[in-house]
């Protein structure tokens, strides 16, 4: 229901934790990320409130200067710690937070599920991580946008997701079709949330996703493409309202 997203110089942490705080009142029954530090994925999930995922954060000091974060609110699968986004590969590599509704995620699953490919939740999203994995594994130079980028593409229904993989230390990925995504600007670091009060804290410079966009966030910047892979140029906007 709510993502959150973080690359830069900070600790990730504790920036994506108030960051899903931010969210909360759009509703959830789970949560959970996913940091990338020293190429390795490390994921933690929760059943219930925030509280019970800072619980198992705590005493945890994870330097990590890149992750994602979800609250989800459950519409396929139940609201359960292995339904909890984020979700994840096999090799357990990449992680991926989705927020709305993969329509035909039946069809993907069991084409991945033909292919050898195994499946860990009942949601929907599952499938996103095992497509990426899948095309990142036919590519001569492994490319995670272009990954990512041909799995939106093959996604029908109202989402927003974000990505991160240990094998693409420094990239945050997301995209939007039908579901709100934002990314904020700062200091060679960057946040994307589902919604501005999760950024005002950090920066007032805005970037809306609009539909079908796909951007990589980096620490050097941020790039904004079409789900057809034209290069988007647009800037981002100062907010001089309190959200
Ligand atoms: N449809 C997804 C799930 O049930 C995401 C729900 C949400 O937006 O939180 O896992």
């Amino acid at each position: 229901c709510g993502i959150v997203g973080y690359v830069g110089h900070q600790a990730a942490s504790q920036i994506l934790l108030s960051g899903l705080q931010k969210l909360e009142y759009r509703g959830y029954d789970s949560a959970g990320i996913a940091t990338i530090l020293e190429e390795q994925l490390h994921c933690i999930r929760a059943k219930g409130k925030l509280h019970h995922l800072e619980t198992k954060l705590a005493g945890w000091d994870n330097p990590a200067r890149m992750g994602i974060g979800h609250t989800r609110w459950a519409t396929h699968g139940k609201p359960e710690e292995y339904n909890a986004h984020p979700h994840r590969d096999e090799r357990e590599r990449l992680a991926v937070v989705q927020n709305g509704i993969i329509e035909n995620y039946r069809d993907l699953r069991i084409e991945l599920k033909e292919k050898g490919y195994t499946f860990r939740s009942e949601t929907d999203t599952e499938v996103i991580p095992h497509l990426i994995a899948d095309l990142l594994k036919q590519q001569t130079t492994p490319n995670l946008l272009e990954a990512v980028r041909e799995t939106v593409n093959r996604l029908t229904g109202a989402f927003a997701i974000a990505v991160v993989s240990a094998d693409f230390p420094e990239e945050l990925i997301v995209a939007r079709q039908q579901a709100p995504l934002v990314i904020g600007y700062g200091d060679h670091e960057f946040f994307c949330a589902s919604d501005t009060p999760a950024l005002i804290p950090h920066t007032r410079t805005i970037l809306t996703l609009d539909n079908e966009e796909i951007a990589t966030l980096k620490p050097s910047g941020v790039e904004l493409y079409h789900f057809n892979g034209d290069r988007v140029r647009r800037p981002p906007q100062t907010l001089n309202w309190n959200p």
